[in-house]
């Protein structure tokens, strides 16, 4: 209990007991600083118990560390005083008995009347999914007050991490399923592509959807995601991600027959402000088996995932969910929906019955007179009615479907140059590479007439791939083959006396390597004259040792992740990096390691120090950083020896990439795929006048003249594009990234591809 201060209560105050109070403040001592509750338009009021104060032992209060300033001049007593009369101030209403207006709203008491959305539908960046009719202070008059509509306002946690095509999909979602965009009916499909985020979109509209409604209570109590059964936890773990904690869902995809039963049953009778579990997450098979007891009630939106397995009508699954007592449906598929008519109608009949006519009626309207148009033997008539009865389905369907690409993607992202540059060997690792390759070449063709000899079925042994990975490491730094050497190794037999007498394996010389003189000179340069941070990744822990140790010898700070690091500490190493104010500079990836997931957004440049046989393990790396909250521009340099085993690996990758359905995943595998013919060529020894680009020479370009490019690319051509329609560079004015313009004479490159993924033309939607 506190009194006032104000004039009229001080005599009271005065009283001993008060001191008391004194004591019972001393708790809030520590977190009130004076100069809150000081008014700038008057004094304090007056000084009080002094003495007793002092007795009671309240300086020795003043060497707590969080003490707050009091004002100069003051004795030590004066501000214990000071302190007191702040914190005696009362909350008491100075007139006695007095009880205020009745209309008045108590603290922490709704107000009846009072009708608002949620959340503020004019804040900045609120997407509003609903607004209510502007209405005439003569009209708002005559209303029923209670029946005044609100704004839907999706909650802001979701709508400030919704990308415009997201936002744009959940309206569209949301007035399919309010039965805006078509009279009566409230369901749609989502076809949208891969990436494009179609579970945060469905996520966004169930919590909308649960939570608010024009009239201020929630649209729907439930919501079911029926989806395959290996993405059950998927969905689990993208509602806790985006809701976490603040919606308790049933997942279930597995458990006995009965438990599942049990459950669902208690999932179908919550009612009300009772709904604990509003969300539940369930495969198509269990849903089958356990349709019964989800029949029992209502739900109020069903979503199914993958819903292109509703495509056939007689199946029981789809029998099973069509019967759902549920009119918003929300169907969502990655794959673009077949040119196929009777699959048109079942996907857009589960969403919107009725809106296509029976299963006989759209035979009769649609499907007859469209495909008796397309035959090529139909009349005039009965193509031109053919074409009409197409567009009209087309029309009408178009309303409840929603497809978008990932092309849209690439829009949200700065440009991303990609530069495959050849650089040359330096004349150590061009003595050690023929060396190397020539002795190569001899076991290949000896082991051809006696077959006797354990080879793998298309011809390299495992010799072979031990031959590959010491040529493609002596590409990287001949320091990684010297050991090899030393010891005499098969194939590095008299080599050791190609290096100088004085080689030191221990001691950093970048010089010695084409491409790490090139990277030395990269990070050089960006370090210099930009704030950007490198990714460098490379295949083997040995390079990236190297790496290491120019780092060191050059001062950069940088971070290395390894296969041993628990998942906690990626975590963290990978959020320090990110941080634009982080003080390391290069981050070290093994692309074996993966890195899968890895979101490395704080750099925007990456070198790929060598090429993988997999495409795909080198398309992963690269989308480390040109990926969703990239800021800058980002550049990747693939780095190849040119004319090496680098370059065939590499235009091996590209055409494997041309004939995706054989990706392989292990070296071994990739290994027996070659001839012996390919094998040879693999290690055939270099040319002193060699070539300034084996890739380019292999695609017989005929934009290139006398080592210009005379033509330049199609103008629509992007990273995906072949490489006959890649800028062909080979000097330094032709690269446009100014970094490696700056240093190409000194690198001595001979060749690049460049190419960007996109013009720049950033959108605001
Ligand atoms: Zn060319």
């Amino acid at each position: 209990m506190r009194r006032s201060l104000a004039p009229s209560q001080l005599c009271k105050s005065q009283k001993p007991s008060d001191t008391n109070e004194i004591n019972d403040d001393d708790d809030e001592y520590e977190n009130h600083s004076p100069q809150m509750y000081i008014s700038p338009y008057r004094k304090p009021l007056q000084l009080l118990n002094r003495k007793k104060k002092d007795e009671k032992g309240f300086p020795k209060k003043l060497n707590r560390p969080k003490k707050p300033q009091r004002p100069q001049n003051q004795s030590h007593s004066e501000h214990e005083s000071f302190i007191k009369s702040i914190l005696s101030k009362p909350f008491k209403i100075p007139i006695v008995n007095y009880k205020g207006s009745c209309l008045s709203r108590g603290l922490g008491v709704r107000r009846q009347l009072l009708r608002q959305p949620l959340h503020d539908p004019f804040e900045e960046d609120a997407l509003v999914l609903y607004h209510p009719p502007e209405l005439s202070p003569h009209e708002v008059m005559k209303m029923d007050k209670s029946k005044i509509p609100v704004h839907v306002v999706v909650d802001p946690r979701l709508s400030k991490v919704l990308r415009p095509h997201q936002r744009e999909g959940v309206k569209f979602l949301f007035d399919c399923v309010t039965g805006v965009r078509v009279k009566e009916q409230h369901g749609c499909i989502m076809a949208d592509e891969m990436g494009l985020g179609k579970t945060l979109q469905c996520i966004t509209l169930m919590w909308t959807l649960l939570k608010q409604g024009p009239d201020m209570t929630p649209i729907i109590e439930k919501a079911v995601v029926v989806s395959p059964s290996s993405l059950v936890k998927n969905w689990e773990k993208e509602v806790n991600k985006w809701l976490g904690g603040q919606v308790q869902t049933l997942a279930i995809d597995s458990g006995s027959k009965q438990e599942i039963d049990r459950n669902l049953d208690q999932f179908m009778s919550q009612h009300g402000r009772r709904v604990g579990l509003p969300i539940l997450l369930i495969s198509y098979e269990t849903f089958r088996l356990h349709a019964k007891v989800l029949h029992k009630g209502k739900i109020g939106l069903v979503i199914c995932d993958e819903g292109h397995r509703l495509k056939n009508c007689e199946n029981q699954t789809y029998s099973a969910l069509a019967k759902v007592n549920c009119k918003r449906r929300v169907l969502l598929s990655g794959t673009p929906i077949q040119n196929d008519l009777l699959e048109y109608f079942s996907l857009v009949h589960f969403v919107n019955e009725g809106l296509l006519g029976t299963a006989n009626e759209f035979k009769k309207k649609f499907e007859f007179p469209i495909l008796r148009g397309r035959d090529s033997s139909a009349c005039d008539d009965h193509k031109k009615l053919g074409e009409t009865k197409l567009k009209e389905l087309v029309d009408l369907v178009n309303l409840c479907i929603i497809r978008r690409t990932s092309d849209i993607l690439s829009k949200y992202l700065p440009v991303k140059t990609e530069l495959i540059i050849c650089c040359p060997l330096t004349t150590l690792q061009f003595e050690l590479y023929n060396s190397f390759a020539n002795k190569q070449e001899f076991i290949c063709d000896s082991i051809q007439p006696t077959k006797k000899r354990k080879k793998n079925s298309e011809g390299v042994t495992s010799g072979g791939l031990t031959a590959i990975t010491q040529l493609k490491k002596l590409c990287n730094h001949p320091a990684l083959i010297y050991e090899k050497c030393l010891q005499q190794e098969s194939g590095c037999e008299d080599m050791r006396k190609i290096f100088p007498s004085n080689f030191n394996p221990k001691l950093v010389q970048p010089e010695l390597s084409g491409k790490m003189k090139l990277v030395d000179y990269l990070l050089a340069v960006t370090r210099t004259s930009t704030s950007d941070k490198f990714v460098l990744v490379s295949n083997y822990t040995q390079t990236l040792d190297l790496c290491e140790q120019l780092c060191r010898s050059r001062r950069y700070m940088f971070v290395r992740l390894d296969g041993s690091m628990t998942i906690k500490k990626r975590a963290k190493v990978v959020e320090k990096f990110n941080n634009p104010s982080s003080p390391e500079f290069v981050f070290m990836l093994s692309s074996k390691a993966g890195g899968c997931g890895l979101n490395l957004i704080g750099a925007n440049r990456l070198v790929m120090f060598d090429p993988d046989w997999n495409p795909a393990n080198d398309e992963q790396a690269m989308a480390r950083v040109w990926r969703d909250g990239q800021k800058k521009p980002c550049f990747i340099y693939r780095l190849l020896g040119t004319g090496t085993i680098e370059e065939k690996i590499f235009q091996r990758q590209a055409h494997k990439k041309a004939l995706s359905s054989c990706v392989v995943d292990q070296e071994e595998d990739v290994a027996r795929h070659f001839s012996r013919d390919q094998l040879r060529d693999l290690f055939s020894p270099l040319r002193q006048d060699g070539t300034q680009s084996d890739t380019h020479d292999s695609l017989r370009c005929t934009r290139c003249v006398n080592r210009i490019q005379v033509r330049p690319p199609p103008p629509d051509a992007d990273c995906n594009s072949d490489l006959t329609n890649w800028k062909h560079c080979y000097q330094s004015k032709d690269i446009s990234d100014l970094v490696l313009r700056q240093i190409w004479k000194q690198t001595g490159a001979t060749f690049a591809f460049t190419q960007v993924s996109h013009e720049e033309q950033r959108i605001t939607v």
